[in-house]
Formats: C-alpha cells, sequence, structure tokens
C-alpha cells in the first residue's frame, strides 16, 4: 500500500499539463501507471465553488438522505462524450454514465442544438394545445418498440412510469396484486416502493398488493441458471399468495440497482404466460437496460425474445434530461379516459426535443452495436482479470451494461464491502469513475456513455487491475 501511496503522490503532483491535461504521466516511476487515452479536448475553466465549500453548503441545505461516493468526492463541472472533468480540469472516463442515463455522451452536440433550439422558441406550454415535438418523438419511440405497443404517455422519472404502470395494469385486469422481484428496483414512491425488494431502498410504510418471486439469479439464487425453476415460484406465489387473479408483473430485465444482475435463461417466456393465465399484465421495466444498452437488442427484454404489454422507459431516454415514459397497447391505454389524468411536465417540448434527438444519435452513431462490440471486449477483459485476482466472484452483464462482484471468498460468496471502496477509490484516483451498487454493496457497475471505445475499455480495465493488486 504504501508504494502505491508514494506513487500516487508522484502522479498527483504531474497530472496536469495546463488545461490540456491528457491523462498520462511522462515521468518513469509512473510509468507503470495504466494510461488514459489521449482526448483531443479542453474544458473551459472554471471559477465556481470548490468541492469543500459545495459539500459543506450540501450538508447544510440538502437532505441528510443524498449521500455521495468516494472518501474525497470529486466535483464534477463539465463533461464531453465518455469524459467528465472536475473542478480543476482534471479528465475522467467515465464508466457509470451518471447512472446508465447518459447515453449518446455528456453533452453530445445534437441532443445539446436540440434542446437549446427547443428551448429558443418554446420551453413549455402544455400538453393542452398542440406541439409537434412530443408527437414527433411518441411516433419515433413507437417505432422502436415490438407488437401493438405504439401508445405513450410521458412522465418526468422513472419512478412516475413505474408507478402508472402499476396503476394501468390495475385498472385494465380490476385485479389488485402485482409479482416483482426480490432485489428489483423500481422507484420510491407508494406503489413503486412495494415494488422495489431490497430492504435498503423501502420505508416502513404502507406497501400493499406486492408479491416478490425468488430472484431468477444466476450467482446468488438457489437454482443458479435454472430459469424454469424460478418461473414456477411465480407459479406459487399466484397460486398461493393471490386469489389466482393478479394486475400483472414488473421485471428489469438486468437488474441494475441490484447489482447487473441478468435473469436467468428461459425465465421470462414462462413467467409472462402464468401471469396471463392469471389475468396480469406484463410490465418491463427498461430504464435501465433499454435504449441499445444491452448491445444485443434496443430493448432488455427482447434479450428473453418476450413482448410485454407495457414498457417503462426513463434515464437513457433523455441522455440527461428529465423524461419518462410509458408504452402500451391502444386497449390497456384506454383505461385513462376512465377519469382525468395529466402530467404538467410530462412530454414537455425540451424534453421530447431532446430524446428524439437521442433516438437519431443512437441510429446514425450505431451506438448499439458498439455497445455489443465493445461491450463483449469489455466483459472478455474483466472475464481474463477474474482469473487473476481471487477477490471477482462474478463477471456479468451485456453489452455495456456490465458488473463485476468482488468477494473475499469465492465459495462462501462473502461480499468484499470494504475492499470495493478501495479499488473504487484507487480508481478513481487513476482517473476512472465506475458505479457500486448491489444488495451488498459489493458490485461494480459499469454503464458508461455508449461512445465508450475499446481504448477506454483497457484503461478502465488495466486501472481496476492495478488497484486490485495494490489493495
Ligand atoms: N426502474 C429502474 C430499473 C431504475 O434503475 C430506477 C432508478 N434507479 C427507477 C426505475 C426509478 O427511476 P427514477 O430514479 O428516475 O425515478
Amino acid at each position: 500500500m504504501k508504494g502505491v501511496v508514494v506513487r500516487r503522490a508522484l502522479w498527483e503532483s504531474r497530472r496536469f499539463r495546463g488545461r490540456g491535461y491528457s491523462g498520462a504521466c511522462a515521468a518513469d516511476d509512473v510509468n507503470e501507471l495504466p494510461k488514459m487515452p489521449p482526448f483531443d479536448y479542453t474544458p473551459p475553466p472554471y471559477s465556481g465553488p470548490t468541492a469543500a465549500q459545495i459539500l459543506a453548503k450540501r450538508k447544510e441545505f440538502l437532505s441528510p438522505s443524498i449521500f455521495h461516493f468516494y472518501g474525497k468526492p470529486v466535483n464534477i463541472v463539465h463533461g464531453k462524450m465518455q469524459y467528465l472533468f472536475d473542478e480543476k480540469g482534471r479528465r475522467y472516463l467515465d464508466g457509470f454514465g451518471g447512472i446508465a442515463t447518459v447515453c449518446c455522451g455528456h453533452c453530445h452536440p445534437d441532443v445539446v442544438k436540440a434542446i437549446v433550439n427547443q428551448t429558443n422558441n418554446l420551453q413549455h406550454s402544455t400538453i393542452l394545445y398542440l406541439n409537434h415535438a412530443i408527437t414527433d418523438f411518441a411516433e419515433a419511440l413507437a417505432s422502436k418498440i415490438p407488437g401493438d405497443l405504439k401508445v405513450v404517455f410521458f412522465t418526468n422519472s422513472g419512478t412516475e412510469a413505474n408507478e402508472l404502470a402499476i396503476m394501468m395494469a390495475r385498472l385494465y385486469t380490476a385485479n389488485h396484486d402485482i409479482v416483482s422481484l426480490r432485489n428489483a428496483y423500481h422507484g420510491n414512491a407508494a406503489g413503486t416502493m412495494g415494488a422495489t425488494a431490497q430492504s435498503n431502498w423501502k420505508f416502513n410504510v404502507v406497501q400493499t398488493g406486492m408479491h416478490h418471486a425468488l430472484n431468477p439469479d444466476p450467482y446468488r439464487g438457489v437454482f443458479g441458471s435454472d430459469g424454469l425453476k424460478y418461473a414456477r415460484d411465480v407459479e406459487d406465489l399466484i397460486k398461493f399468495g393471490t386469489s389466482g387473479h393478479v394486475a400483472g408483473f414488473m421485471s428489469e430485465a438486468i437488474q441494475g440497482v441490484g447489482g447487473i444482475v441478468e435473469l436467468a435463461p428461459n425465465y421470462l417466456p414462462s413467467v409472462y404466460e402464468s401471469i396471463r393465465k392469471a389475468g396480469g399484465l406484463c410490465i418491463a421495466d427498461e430504464v435501465q437496460s433499454g435504449f441499445a444498452r444491452t448491445g444485443t437488442h434496443f430493448w432488455g427484454f427482447e434479450t428473453q425474445g418476450v413482448v410485454p404489454d407495457i414498457v417503462t422507459m426513463a434515464k437513457g431516454i433523455g441522455n440527461g434530461i428529465p423524461l419518462g415514459a410509458v408504452v402500451t397497447t391502444p386497449k390497456v391505454a384506454e383505461v385513462l379516459t376512465r377519469r382525468s389524468y395529466f402530467n404538467t411536465f410530462g412530454g414537455n417540448p425540451v424534453c421530447t426535443a431532446a430524446g428524439l434527438a437521442v433516438l437519431k444519435v443512437i441510429e446514425r452513431e450505431n451506438l448499439q452495436e458498439n455497445a455489443r462490440v465493445v461491450g463483449s471486449y469489455l466483459k472478455d477483459r474483466f472475464n481474463a482479470l477474474k482469473d487473476k485476482h481471487e477477490i471477482i466472484g462474478d463477471v456479468r452483464g451485456r453489452g455495456l451494461m456490465l458488473g463485476i462482484e468482488l468477494v473475499t471468498d469465492r465459495t462462501l460468496k462473502t461480499p468484499a464491502k470494504n475492499e470495493i471502496a478501495r479499488v473504487m477509490e484507487l480508481m478513481k484516483d487513476m482517473g476512472v469513475l465506475v458505479g457500486k451498487g448491489g444488495f451488498y454493496g459489493n458490485v461494480f457497475r459499469v454503464t458508461p456513455p455508449l461512445c465508450f471505445n475499446k481504448e477506454d475499455a483497457d484503461f478502465m480495465v488495466d486501472a481496476m487491475d492495478y488497484a486490485m493488486s495494490k489493495i
């Protein structure tokens, strides 16, 4: 550990070359440190408050529930594509993408242009008047979704989208019970906190009609990768835990907050069949796994060959603009006409103009294919790292939605909570930001902007390798 402290101090002292710091170090002593790929870009000068000043104000004026990564948190003041810059102009490779949100890249010029143009024209009116931004985007979005899923209701967040989906399922079926998966995260409002199934994200408030099925988790689940065995648990839940009739089933295709857990193969087709037999609707939460992130498919649910009745989305839909959506069939959508249902900002022209620009960028820049190619390369490299470092218990996920679970004992799968924090901090010191999650907080979440390239992948893995060899 002493060696790394010395090298880090050396490296820290040489890490800036004016504002155009490239991330690479010239000194011999630091030659062994992984080198950040070059990036020909200089962020504008920053003259705002320091990290310490912001932290003090956060403590005084923001909710005490707000937390931050890292013992010494970073003050991120600028972003460009797959890179972020701190207050001193230091560049970081962004391996987290603002929690799987920035899909096209930070401040992608096309998305910025769409936002600025729309803001200059009309920032907000109300859905009670006509405007083409919302219909243009709804049409484009519907064209990306299979089956008869073509009616869109816009919201401002993933929570709102999932709340609406749950309510629509209940209204449509006239049933109440919802089945979701243990270890799921679906939001933090009344209904969605019920569907969320991790105690650390749930308050002790009334959450009715929610049933949490065994998680089809190939690494920690009781049936390993046998998707059909887990599916039988849903059948049992319906039989023994409900009246035999359910409103619906909600799941992510790859659990994000839960630590990048890809559902065991063949799980969803069987569960969807059971749910539909019990009168329920199948809801796919694509908040993290949607928008080309898995590489092989545009939507996560497609990896299991199913077509849901309702699809919810947020995060990547707007590349960082607050936007969410519920997409369903005309028949299911009809239920909302029974009363008035309205959302002031949902489908706001600025947000929907951004959404349309995002879709165009994903297509034009072939980001899905990039996520597939770079994602498989990155996963192979993480798997090779697993052969080298005993602390890596599992490498999983698809495309640019990857998880690396750290354990102190591979047989007992003991979560390496302290070790992961140290590796993460060292990686940050080397200029690589990754996410962290999973119920035990011991899983690296790698969800970078989809413009991430192979050089970035090499740098990230080399930095993780280096950090792991030093703890
Ligand atoms: N669903 C999933 C799968 C999520 O990961 C999240 C957020 N982490 C949500 C829903 C809720 O989204 P929001 O934070 O935008 O309300």
